[in-house]
Parts: structure tokens; sequence; C-alpha cells
């Protein structure tokens, strides 16, 4: 018998699979860089904004310093946008970063963890770093079943995942849902409602998640820069929960793990008002573009509340990876899903309307 190294939990995890790097794609296939899509990890199409930029540069001067440990400016800023006091607030190396730190605060191994099946791959990863146990409840209609998931609380459970818009689906869950799904939680369990999407979402459906943490001292509610915001390569995310969560969330994180660029970009990105407003303008219209190409080429498609679609591209489980492989021959990266348990769909992420042009006459000629 050899050696192994760490616990049997740790060796059990199977590492997250991102979307392939442009510059992957371009040695693997030949192609050149410059002609690649990539709508493979809904990062934003127009790239970070230039208000960010320009607060990074000037941060720049100041590298050679340790960054703000407690990110007072930044929680300054998130603290006044959603009106909570800084004590409220935890930032992350990515909303991920978030995602992780609730595991490793309030799951002991062998705990319990519930979670939405075709919902966020770093559930499962955060889960299983820590030795707890995955409780993975069916979805319904490729989104949360929350009366399954409420179902699914037993003594052992310590922590819930929910993520509104779901990723990779894009389901929503209307606010009276998660209003009522939190109403029968009990108040040892911490619920993290991931809103990674939620600037996406149009003013109809929009909903006050901080006066549920106002009003569940087990809620935390996590946000990303990543996505709307322009920021994914930074990796800047945060929290907002009563101070009780928030409290020991900070005892674990890095004393540092939010770096200086990030804060200053952040501040400067959440202040953006013009491009949010003109990433939320693509995005509606690039979603209308794909939909459009979908229904002409009779393909099933998930309705979506984030920056991507999820599409049926077979009926065979094949599918997924033959036209994802078809597609990055064409120099078009996406994501495929199998990873998911949907290996005959393919997750688009909503691009500028010529790169999602350049997918959609992809897609009609590998399937004609
Ligand atoms: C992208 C994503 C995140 C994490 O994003 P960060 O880059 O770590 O901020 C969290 N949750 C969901 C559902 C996501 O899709």
């Amino acid at each position: 018998m050899s050696f192994q190294f760490g616990p049997d939990y740790v060796r059990a995890i199977a590492p997250y699979q991102g979307g392939k790097p442009i510059s992957e794609v371009a040695r693997e296939f030949g192609l050149d860089e410059a002609s690649i899509v990539k709508l493979a990890s809904n990062e934003n199409p127009l790239g970070m904004p230039e208000s960010a930029r320009l607060a990074m540069l000037e941060a720049m001067e100041d590298l050679g310093r340790y960054p703000d440990a407690n990110g007072f400016a930044l929680k300054a800023v998130i603290g006044t946008k959603h009106d909570v006091a800084q004590e409220w607030v935890t930032l992350g190396n990515g909303s991920n970063d978030i995602l992780e730190l609730a595991a490793h605060a309030f799951v002991e191994p062998g705990q319990e963890v519930i979670y939405a099946q075709y919902s966020f791959a770093v559930y499962p990863l955060a889960t299983q770093a820590v030795g707890g146990k995955s409780v993975v409840v069916a979805a319904r209609d490729f989104g949360h079943d929350l009366d399954a998931m409420a179902a699914a609380i037993t003594p052992a459970t310590r922590l819930i995942f929910i993520a509104n818009p779901n990723n990779p689906t894009g389901t929503f869950l209307p606010a009276a849902a998660i209003a009522g799904f939190l109403a029968q939680v009990p108040s040892h369990i911490v619920v993290v409602l991931d809103e990674a999407y939620n600037e996406y979402l149009p003013p109809a459906l929009q909903y006050d998640s901080i006066a549920w943490v106002r009003q569940y001292p087990n809620l935390l509610v996590s946000r990303s820069l990543s996505k709307a915001y322009g920021l994914a390569g930074l990796r800047i995310g945060f929290g907002i929960a009563q101070p009780a969560v928030t409290d020991l969330l900070n005892r674990i994180r890095q004393p540092f793990n939010v770096n200086s660029m990030a804060q200053a970009a952040a501040i400067a990105a959440l202040n953006d008002h013009a491009f949010l407003a003109k990433g939320a303008q693509i995005n509606d219209a690039g979603y209308a573009q794909l939909t459009a190409a979908f229904n002409t080429l009779g393909l099933q498609y998930v309705p979506s509340s984030g920056n991507f679609v999820l599409v049926k591209v077979g009926d065979d489980d094949g599918a997924g990876a033959r036209v994802n492989l078809a597609l990055l021959k064409c120099g078009v990266i996406v994501r495929p899903v199998g990873n998911y348990g949907l290996p005959q769909w393919l997750r688009i992420s909503i691009g500028l309307p010529a790169e999602n042009a350049t997918f959609i006459a992809a897609l009609t000629g590998i399937l004609a």
C-alpha cells in the first residue's frame, strides 16, 4: 500500500473546469487568437469599465504596500449602496471566495450542505473541501425546487446554497418564492443567496434581498463584480450578512484576500452606472439575437435571466461534446455542461452582436 496524502474527501474532488482560454484554443487548433470568439465564461463582452481601468492605474503606484485589509473605502461604497453598516460586509477574492468562506465557517466534516441539481459547480467543490456531505436536490424545470430543498433539511444540515439567477441554467426564482423558503429554514442553518447575475434582472424582477438579510440573521447574500461589472480577471466580490455571520467569515479569510487594484477598481465600477446600463442593453439585444437563432434552428433553450443561455444541441449524450468540438474548430469557445449532468446542452455566454453572429453562423453550419 502506497501512502496517500490528505483526507479521502479531498482526493475525491473533481477539479473545476473553466472555460478554455483563447490562447489554448489558438494553439490547439492552429487558429489566430484575434479570430477567436469566447462565449464560455459569462464574462462581460464590453470588457472592464474605463472608470475601473483609470482607478487601477492610480492604485498601481502604491503596489509596494499591502492592501487595506479591511477594505474601508470599498466597504463604505457597498454599505451606502445597500444601506448597511460596514460590519455587514465581507469582501472576497471573487464571490467564489465568499462561497468557500461560508463552507469553511459553518460546515464540519460529515455535516450536510443542500444545493440544487444543475446549480453552480462551486457548491460541490466548497462542500467537499471541508468534508461536508452534499445533498443535491433534483431540479424542477432546470431551476431550484425550493419545496424539495426545504424538505431535504435534516438535523445535520448546516448550509444551503441558492443561486438566483442560476448558473448554468439561467433560471430565476421570484422574490415571493425565496421569501417563503427563508421563512421555513431553521435559524441555525445558514442560507447563501448567490446573486452573481443580479444586475441583469429587468426592473420588474428586481427584489430587495438585503431586506431579508435584515430579517434573517442566517442569510448571507453574495454579489460578484465579475459579470455585469466586467472585472472577472481581478477577482472581487462581496457578501452581506448580519455581524454574527460576517464576523466568522472575517476570522477565517486571508487578511489580505482582496488586492489593492481590485479594491480601487471595484469602487469605480460600482459607481459606474453608465457602464451597467450599457451592459444591460447589450445583454438584452444579444439574448434576443441568440434566442431568435435557436428558434430558427428549432433548438430548445432554457429562458435565461442571466448573461448566458443554455441550449440543447442534440438528443444523444454525445451531442454537447460533439458540437462543442466542432465550434472550437471554427474558433468559437462555448461551455460544455456535461459535468453538470447536461451532456446534450451547451451554455453560451451572450457576446457583442458580431460575436453572437459568428457563433450563430458556426452553429448553423455544424447542424446543417
Ligand atoms: C460566476 C459565478 C460566481 C462567482 O463569480 P466570481 O468571479 O468568483 O465573483 C458565483 N456564483 C455564480 C452562480 C456564478 O455563476
